[in-house]
């Protein structure tokens, strides 16, 4: 009985996609479907060997043939087929968060760049309506049914039982390719050559023959051996078009950069050449092969909550498992990668694995080599390592941040930071190299930009100084130096932190008389900014500026805004984590004298909370009370005017009348 049914609203959005699409690489249909045949027969072999004898070990291979006549490519593989179920759940809908995620994806993207993702993702199965009018699968499971879906790819498909007398298991996939157009020549995936070419580009290393019969013409030739004009004898020749050994079981020596980048491209659906490639080779008490790349561009879906990082796991050259998390810590989770170890058995199962102790050896391992090859990286090509730094940096840090410090070690080396008197970002180790002896920290200073960190007022008396400062403009940052607290015994310091411990006795003794002989401006200047800040206070950071806003207490305004940003939504106010504040005064800025030379108590109060706002500002945040923070600067302004050109025309009183009820 011929059952017809429709796909599944996404899968026809994804087919539509496919259909029209103006991907220009549609070759790589071949090189899709070739793998889903590859990983069916790692299934049925996996199977295979737990059933302990029960079911039949087969080889497994993989066979293309083609018929010029009916314009049909079909790709069999005697693998572990599927039932009527799987057939439907397969292919009639896409269950693979991958696919629905590549749709979501290339919905919101803009047009220029969705002709990159279809080859970015490999979306399968599908990728086969590219090329096909019509696409015929016929498979059969283990001791099951035979059947045959047929679909033109538009709205339905539909299910058939046939019987499969010669198969045992498997799939076969026979696509009707369309008509050749001017801008496409289908007709070119039923030519041998073409066929060999494209099994040799993106197939080479399956690890189960690719077969194909192919027909060779040598002429004809008479009782004496002389050639007959025109007539040709024909001679069959099944041919493997794979050179099937595994790459990563390839001697070092003999595998190329353009190999591995190949393989990565093939292997993962990329377009793009991968950042860095490891080809490891572990033997000795850990003996195990690894192929571990590094995307050049961070995973699209890298951030979000569902995404699965790991590397697939082989054993002894057979595939056991998709993306294993066991085998990479989080903080490194944009690599991608395999491992084929020889110390696992080959029938453990997935549950099993988790536990499995040498798993988690391969992983440290595993960890130490990229570590390793990222500080080889640092040294030999700044360039490039900045540019891995500036996709990947964060995770870096994280690592650092999330295991509590116990990773410092590892990784500090990796860091590297912009800062105040570099082009370039630079290392820790740069910095303290280039630290005057005297210097007894390694400053800091935190903010939402670049931009925004450059005005901050305190940076003044560093650059007088030519003190570098590093400049940590993203969020975990200053967390991650946090954690760390030193960088081999120099510690870190937020130059918006109080100084006191730092400073000189001549400098201590002098802000004490500064601060006797000034005590009722102090006073006046903090009278507004209760609650805001506890302390208003002289500075010894300031060259120019009048004011600037240090914290003390270890909470840095950033600190605090990065917390609430990430947190939103405390309950009680009095909750979130507050920065202390300490409004730092320059005592010889000519703006904080001629403050300090007035007479009114109530002007010098609303002076302070002015330069509160502006050191605010300055930070980075918005004026709390705008409407406040205009009355003050008007009144003032028109106090300082009227002062000067004393008007005939108001009397002083009116004039501060008329700006406040305003
Ligand atoms: P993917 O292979 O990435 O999961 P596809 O769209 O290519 O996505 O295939 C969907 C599913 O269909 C596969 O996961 C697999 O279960 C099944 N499938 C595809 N091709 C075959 C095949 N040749 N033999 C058995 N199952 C297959």
């Amino acid at each position: 009985m011929k059952e017809e049914k429709e796909f599944q609203t996404e899968s026809k959005q994804l087919l539509n996609l496919m259909i029209n699409s103006i991907y220009s690489n549609k070759e790589i249909f071949l090189r899709e479907l070739i793998s889903n045949a590859s990983d069916a027969i790692d299934k049925y072999r996996f199977l295979a060997l737990k059933s302990e004898g029960k079911d039949p070990l087969k080889d497994g291979e993989i066979k293309i043939n083609r018929n010029k006549d009916e314009k049909w490519i079909e790709i069999s593989d005697d693998g572990i087929g599927m039932n009527k179920e799987e057939l439907e759940t397969n292919l009639g809908t896409i269950a693979r968060s991958g696919s629905k995620e590549f749709l979501a994806k290339y919905k919101e993207m803009k047009d220029d760049k969705k002709v990159d993702l279809i080859g970015q993702f490999g979306v399968g199965f599908y990728s086969a309506f590219m090329v096909a009018k019509k696409v015929e699968v016929r498979t059969k499971a283990l001791n099951g049914q035979g059947y045959l879906f047929t679909s033109d790819g538009i709205e339905k498909y539909t299910v058939e039982e046939i019987e499969l007398p010669d198969v045992v298991s498997g799939s076969s996939v026979r696509v009707y390719l369309k008509d050749d157009t001017d801008d496409e020549k289908y007709s070119r995936f039923l030519e041998d050559y073409e066929i060999e070419d494209l099994v040799k580009k993106y197939s080479d290393y399956i690890r189960y023959p690719i077969k194909m019969e192919e027909v060779t013409k040598t002429p004809k030739k008479d009782a004496e051996g002389k050639e007959i004009e025109g007539q040709f004898d024909e001679v069959k020749e099944v041919k493997t078009l794979n050179s099937m050994i595994p790459l990563w079981k390839k001697a070092k020596k003999d595998v190329t950069d353009k190999e591995l980048a190949d393989f990565y491209k093939a292997k993962f659906g990329e377009y793009e050449d991968p950042l860095l490639s490891l080809y490891i080779k572990a033997e000795g008490l850990l003996s195990y092969d690894a192929l571990v790349f590094i995307p050049s561009h961070a995973p699209y879906n890298l951030y979000a909550e569902n995404y699965e990082k790991g590397l697939d796991l082989y054993s002894k050259g057979i595939f056991i498992k998709e993306k294993c998390k066991e085998l990479i810590p989080d903080y490194l989770k944009f690599v991608k990668g395999l491992v084929d170890s020889d110390d696992l058995p080959l029938n453990i199962s997935r549950e099993m694995l988790q536990k499995a102790p040498v798993l988690s050896k391969i992983e440290a391992n595993i960890e130490k080599k990229i570590l390793e090859r990222l500080a080889q990286l640092k040294k030999e090509d700044y360039e490039k390592y900045l540019t891995f730094f500036k996709i990947y940096g964060d995770h870096l840090k994280f690592g650092i941040y999330s295991t509590y410090g116990v990773k410092k070690d590892e990784i500090q080396d990796l860091l590297v930071f912009p800062s105040l008197n570099n082009e370039k970002p630079i290392s820790l180790a740069d910095y303290k190299a280039k630290m005057d002896p005297s210097q007894k920290f390694i400053y800091y200073a935190s903010g939402k930009t670049l931009e925004s960190i450059k005005l901050l007022p305190e940076l003044e008396g560093y650059k007088a100084k030519n003190i570098d400062v590093l400049l940590l403009a993203d969020s975990i940052d200053e967390f991650t130096l946090k954690m760390m607290h030193d960088y081999l015994k120099v510690e870190f310091k937020n130059i918006s932190e109080e100084a006191k411990e730092e400073l000189s006795q001549e400098e201590k003794d002098k802000l004490a008389s500064l601060n006797a002989t000034y005590k009722r401006v102090l006073d006046d200047l903090k009278k507004p900014l209760n609650g805001k800040v506890d302390e208003v206070a002289f500075s010894t950071k300031l060259v120019n500026s009048p004011v600037c806003i240090s914290t003390k207490e270890g909470l840095s305004l950033n600190m605090e805004h990065v917390i609430n940003e990430q947190q939103p939504g405390y309950k009680d106010e009095n909750e979130k984590p507050k920065a202390v504040k300490v409004l730092e005064i320059n005592a010889s800025s000519p703006l904080f004298q001629a403050v300090s030379s007035l007479d009114n108590d109530e002007d010098i109060q609303k002076y302070g909370s002015l330069l509160y706002d502006e050191a605010m500002m300055l930070e980075g945040f918005e004026v709390e009370d705008k409407k406040a923070f205009v009355e003050n600067l008007n009144e003032l302004m028109l106090k300082a005017i009227n002062k000067k050109e004393p008007s005939p025309l108001k009397e002083e009183g009116k004039a501060e009348k008329d700006v406040t009820a305003k």
